[in-house]
């Protein structure tokens, strides 16, 4: 191990490479990280952390709204945008501070640098052109938002990226696209009070998840006052006088806005990585190609989290990366089982969900028992909110087992979380029968739904 510098070099400091970069330096590996803008990576500088921030935030509007059913008098109330950015740049800098300290702390050496790959066992550190050689080379680059290249007038757009950094609460926002990120966004600025419009170039927003879901999604994202547009996408944008971004429509709408927030997926973050330097092999798709152990087509060389594109969540960044740094510096072998991961969208109202969708199922088992619920919540017979809470199990009828869970409404990621247990135990349909209820909650409809709202049967 002497021949080298250090035994790892991870490259990017997000999720996935700092696990991995603390957990082999507790193996005993002597690690250095490069990170080229700020440590944390997406999740905590620009991703899930100022995000769940900013949907705190935006939930106020409705809260004042209903607790005047229960007594309140509210009063007046107003938004201050730039109070709410300068909280979450300070949360966003204390968390950085401790994922730094973290790396320090554990031996970790670290670069505040781009590093590209000069070979199978080199980097280089793009800021002091220092080259460094390691016996095992981890990527963990993350992906970057895409926008359409093509699209006239594509500059005038924004990403999530700029999206925590606005100066100013644009009033009128049009967010392209209708997966995770979209319908988040149009939740937030929703609910910070902006005339919101999505517009998604399919039939219906969140394509993969549970169709009755969806469509649930949709229609109370609509009576919140968010529009959307489906089947329809921008084919040029522009620039106005007065300031307004104008989207032109493929069916020919024009939208004025004063932002458009394109949300169309995100691309892993390979470009002049120095990949082919090394003989590192991407897919199809763009991401870094690799086997159930992370190892990519060059033996001393890894990749884990979002540049693999394999599931785009932070906590499979960060299992991936320890899966890795256990595998290869801890003499404890272990991959991570992509199978069944419980995932919430922190949409309004919230989505989560854990296991098989209706659709999916039904391509691997034939015999479904379906139980669907949907309900006002106790909550909204005073607020007189107009809201539904849904829920939907689906059932292998041969096994009893329970394939799937969807909800949506209130703290719907928090349920995910613990039915993730349960499933990945493998529940029956018996044992959610066999649960004794908490009440009066909303998740106690999960074990009190005795008969399939549907049978679907070869
Ligand atoms: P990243 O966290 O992206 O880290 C990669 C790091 O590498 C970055 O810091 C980058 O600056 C650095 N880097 C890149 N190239 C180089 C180089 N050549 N040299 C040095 N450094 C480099 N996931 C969830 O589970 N829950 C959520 O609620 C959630 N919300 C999200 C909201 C948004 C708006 C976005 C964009 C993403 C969200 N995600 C969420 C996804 C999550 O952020 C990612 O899956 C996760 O951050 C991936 O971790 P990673 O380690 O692969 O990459
Ligand atoms: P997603 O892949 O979730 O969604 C991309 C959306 O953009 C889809 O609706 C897709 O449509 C649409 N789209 C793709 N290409 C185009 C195009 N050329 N023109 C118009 N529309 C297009 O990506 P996001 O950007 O929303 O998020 C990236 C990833 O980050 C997520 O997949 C998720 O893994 C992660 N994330 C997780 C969160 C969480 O856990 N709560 C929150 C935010 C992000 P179609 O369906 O037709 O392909």
């Amino acid at each position: 191990m002497s021949d080298f510098d250090y035994d790892l070099f991870v490259i990017g400091g997000g999720s996935g490479g700092v696990r991995a970069a603390r957990i082999a330096a507790t193996h005993g590996a002597r690690v250095a990280i490069a990170e080229e803008y700020r440590y944390g990576g997406t999740c905590v500088i620009r991703g899930c952390v100022p995000k769940k921030l900013f949907v705190y935030a935006s939930r106020f509007s409705e809260e004042f709204e209903d607790a005047e059913g229960f007594g309140w008098h509210v009063g007046e109330r107003s938004f201050d945008w730039s109070r709410l950015i300068a909280g979450k740049d300070k949360e966003i800098a204390r968390l950085e501070g401790i994922y730094r300290r973290n790396l320090e702390r554990t031996g970790v050496e670290l670069f505040d640098s781009r590093a590209v790959l000069e070979g199978p066992h080199t980097v280089r550190l793009t800021a002091s052109d220092r080259i460094i050689s390691a016996r095992y080379i981890l990527i963990a680059t993350g992906a970057t938002p895409n926008v359409d290249p093509d699209l006239p007038g594509g500059e005038h757009v924004i990403t999530s990226n700029e999206a925590f950094h606005l100066a100013e609460m644009p009033k009128r926002v049009v967010v392209a696209g209708g997966g995770y990120i979209a319908v988040e966004f149009a939740g937030i600025f929703n609910g910070l009070g902006a005339e919101t419009t999505l517009i998604y170039r399919g039939e219906e927003i969140l394509r993969g998840f549970d169709d009755d879901m969806r469509k649930a999604l949709h229609e109370e994202m609509e009576k919140k006052g968010i529009r959307i547009l489906t089947h329809d996408a921008f084919v040029a944008i522009e620039k106005a006088a007065d300031g307004s971004v104008i989207g032109t429509t493929r069916k020919g709408e024009t939208l004025a806005a004063d932002q458009i927030l394109f949300a169309i997926g995100r691309r892993p973050n390979i470009a002049g990585l120095g990949l082919e330097k090394a003989g590192v092999e991407v897919t199809d798709g763009g991401a870094i190609r690799v086997d159930a152990a992370s190892c990519t087509s060059v033996p001393s060389i890894y990749a884990v989290g979002d540049v693999t594109d394999r599931a785009n969540l932070t906590p499979i960044a960060i299992r991936e990366g320890h899966a890795f740094a256990d595998t290869v510096f801890g003499n404890k072998p272990w991959t991570v089982d992509h199978s069944l991961i419980a995932t919430a969208v922190f949409s309004q109202p919230e989505l989560g969900t854990v296991g098989l969708s209706q659709a999916e199922a039904l391509k691997r088992t034939p015999n479904l028992d379906i139980y669907k619920t949907s309900f006002r919540p106790m909550k909204h017979t005073l607020s007189g909110r107009d809201e539904k809470m849904h829920m939907k199990l689906i059932v292998d009828a041969d096994s009893d087992k329970v394939l799937g869970v969807h909800i949506l409404g209130h703290d719907a990621g928090e349920l995910a979380q613990v039915l993730g247990i349960t499933l990945e135990m493998g529940a029956t349909k018996a044992d959610f029968d066999r649960t004794i209820a908490v009440h009066p909650t909303v998740a106690e409809e999960l074990v009190t739904m005795r008969e399939p709202t549907e049978r679907l049967r070869g």
